[in-house]
């Protein structure tokens, strides 16, 4: 027997988990010949996460999958030590999609001196919307997902459009400070009314269950009046929150995707609906890519130059 990192269940198919960098090194270098995808996740694994795998999969060679609960992106008074844990489902789902490898590190395996000195700073696209209620989030985001693709040494890397922010950090951040890795973008996945999949779902009671679908059904709205420009869209998304005050609203814009600023009244092209809220005790955020203008509609993704 060689010391070959372990598959879950003892089984010979499923993925490879590794915990360590030394385990990850080998089992990356095992991995067979062609490109790598990755996919980073926080672990409470579902259908969205699992769709950003199967995405990755259909496109390439191996698919490596990160599970690594980030300290450094939490707030102290957000929900860290709440958050879900359910590695053997991850696993499952992993397994059923087909991934290559797990990497599932625990924060002293990704910070072994502790809180990096040196961090990736977001600047100011880090500082609005999200940035506004959670500061430091995004460069504790961004400082993890550079560690991850050094250390994965992957040719690809798989994000949802579920965090529009995130996802325009990363591709910022590989652009302008020159990582060889191909961001992807992979469009929200939804429950059957419209309620996008987050692990923070699990937060929600029957009755927030039913508050929360008034987001993504003020995205909608939105989008139904892409056509007529801005704030037609602002107008008709605010007319579905307002008739769910039990949904606390933190912001709802219309942006350009790139600088995350509001577009003007003559803006025509592609935006960026976004919404933040809280619903009982839990934080959902939620967006809808549009194209404003004639023949004006939702996106799944926006083009990216
Ligand atoms: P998380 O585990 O929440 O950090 O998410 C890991 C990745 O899954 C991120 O790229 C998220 O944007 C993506 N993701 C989370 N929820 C969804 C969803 N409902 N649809 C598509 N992607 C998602």
């Amino acid at each position: 027997m060689t010391d070959e990192p372990a598959r879950p269940d003892g089984t010979a198919s499923g993925p490879v988990v590794v915990r360590s960098r030394d385990e990850l090194f080998a089992a990356r270098s095992a991995l067979g010949d062609g490109d790598v995808a990755v996919v980073m996740t926080m672990g409470a694994l579902h259908e969205g996460h699992a769709t950003l795998i199967q995405t990755a999969r259909a496109a390439h060679a191996n698919v490596i999958v990160t599970i690594f609960l980030n300290p450094l992106q939490f707030g102290p008074k957000e929900d860290l030590s709440l958050y879900p844990r359910t590695f053997d489902g991850d696993l499952r789902i992993c397994s059923d999609a087909g991934v290559d490898l797990v990497f599932a590190p625990t924060p002293d395996v990704i910070y072994p001196d502790g809180d990096p000195a040196v961090r990736v700073s977001a600047g100011p696209l880090g500082d609005v919307l999200e940035g506004q209620s959670r500061p430091g989030h995004f460069d504790g985001m961004l400082t993890v997902v550079a560690k991850l693709m050094h250390l994965t040494r992957c040719d690809a890397a798989y994000f949802g459009q579920k965090d529009a922010q995130q996802l325009l950090l990363i591709r910022r951040m590989c652009r302008d400070l020159d990582f060889p890795v191909r961001v992807v973008a992979v469009p929200t996945v939804r429950e059957p009314d419209g309620l996008a999949m987050s692990s923070r779902n699990t937060y929600l009671t029957e009755s927030d269950r039913e508050t929360a679908a008034c987001l993504s059904a003020a995205l909608r709205a939105g989008a139904a009046a892409a056509a007529d420009g801005p704030s037609a869209v602002r107008r008709a998304a605010r007319a579905v929150l307002v008739r769910e005050p039990l949904a606390l609203v933190d912001y709802l814009v219309l942006v350009h995707p790139d600088t995350l600023v509001d577009v003007p009244e003559w803006y025509r092209g592609e935006a960026l609906l976004a919404v933040a809220g809280r619903v009982g005790t839990t934080r959902l955020i939620d967006n809808l890519p549009l194209l404003l203008g004639p023949g004006g509609s939702a996106l799944e993704v926006l083009t990216v130059a």
